[in-house]
């Protein structure tokens, strides 16, 4: 295994960044998880787009992209495998040990671990905690996800995968790690990313590709939406089975299933669409 640091590869074993580095002390860093099929990156341009954004949203500098590529490409080549989760890491660097941030520029990391394809269907929960659309992170890609992890680990002790988060007014949101889009009356709808969610890249891609609406949408929609699916970089677009107590029908209801073919289909096509 050989990660990238800075500018070159790297053993991880004696790869080192400061203990001082701003995005372990305060959490000051953004990052992308990018899919990699046999080694070939998906979606790496919007990756690399939304990474800019959210690494300007935070004040930092924009990461170089053909340096961010060259990592991307170099990581790939050095780790072979079928189905990768390729994460770029891209921090506010040696700093101060409060909020400030110091003067030594960012620290970029790349790294590949193998993963597998997830099922094609699973179990979600809602959580009490929300999501501050209003936030100065909302819609930020940041490496302080800690109110994930709990979100998540209370959804796995529940047996689902995911933790779906509303908003401070009531408005359903997004998961942890995902988008969430509901089929009412036969129609596809999503929260705007008014709502505080994460403008996914598969959500996104789903919009385009189904004409999938952004509706404001009560949390409560999910006690009565005909079916529900996530959509991420790992989950492309994965059906739910399961919100809270509420069991829906089948696997994958016939709309969400559709959208599963399409979203195969046109992301099978185009590695950069
Ligand atoms: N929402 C959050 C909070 C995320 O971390 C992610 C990331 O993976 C998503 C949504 C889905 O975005 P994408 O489709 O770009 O992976």
């Amino acid at each position: 295994m050989r990660i990238w640091l800075d500018d070159g590869l790297r053993d991880p074993d004696s790869a080192r960044i400061s203990v001082f580095d701003h995005g372990l002390t305060v959490g000051d860093g953004v990052f992308e998880t990018v899919k990699a099929v046999d080694g070939e990156p998906f979606a790496l341009t919007r990756h690399l787009d939304r990474l800019t954004r959210s690494a300007h949203a935070l004040g930092l500098p924009g990461p170089d992209h053909d340096q961010v590529r060259r990592a991307c490409t170099a990581v790939l080549e050095a780790n072979p495998m079928p189905l990768g989760r390729l994460r770029i890491t891209y921090t506010g660097g040696h700093g101060p040990l409060g909020s400030d941030r110091g003067e030594h520029g960012p620290t970029l990391v790349v790294a590949v671990a193998g993963t597998t394809r997830r099922p094609d269907s699973t179990a979600v929960i809602t959580v009490p905690w929300t999501r501050n659309e209003r936030g100065a992170l909302a819609g930020v890609k940041s490496t302080s996800y800690a109110e994930n992890v709990v979100a998540l680990a209370r959804a796995h002790q529940h047996g689902a995968s995911e933790a779906l988060f509303g908003n401070t007014v009531g408005q359903l949101c997004e998961g942890t790690g995902s988008n969430v889009f509901v089929v009412l009356d036969g129609e596809i709808h999503t929260p705007p990313v008014a709502s505080g969610c994460l403008a996914g890249i598969t959500r996104a891609l789903v919009i385009e590709w189904t004409g999938a609406k952004e509706t404001d949408l009560p949390l409560d929609v999910l006690r009565r939406a005909d079916e529900v699916f996530l959509t991420s970089t790992l989950r492309d677009v994965q059906a739910v089975h399961q919100a809270d107590e509420r069991e829906l029908p089948g696997t994958a209801g016939p709309v969400t299933a559709k959208a599963m073919r399409i979203f195969a289909e046109r992301s099978g096509h185009d590695q950069d669409p």
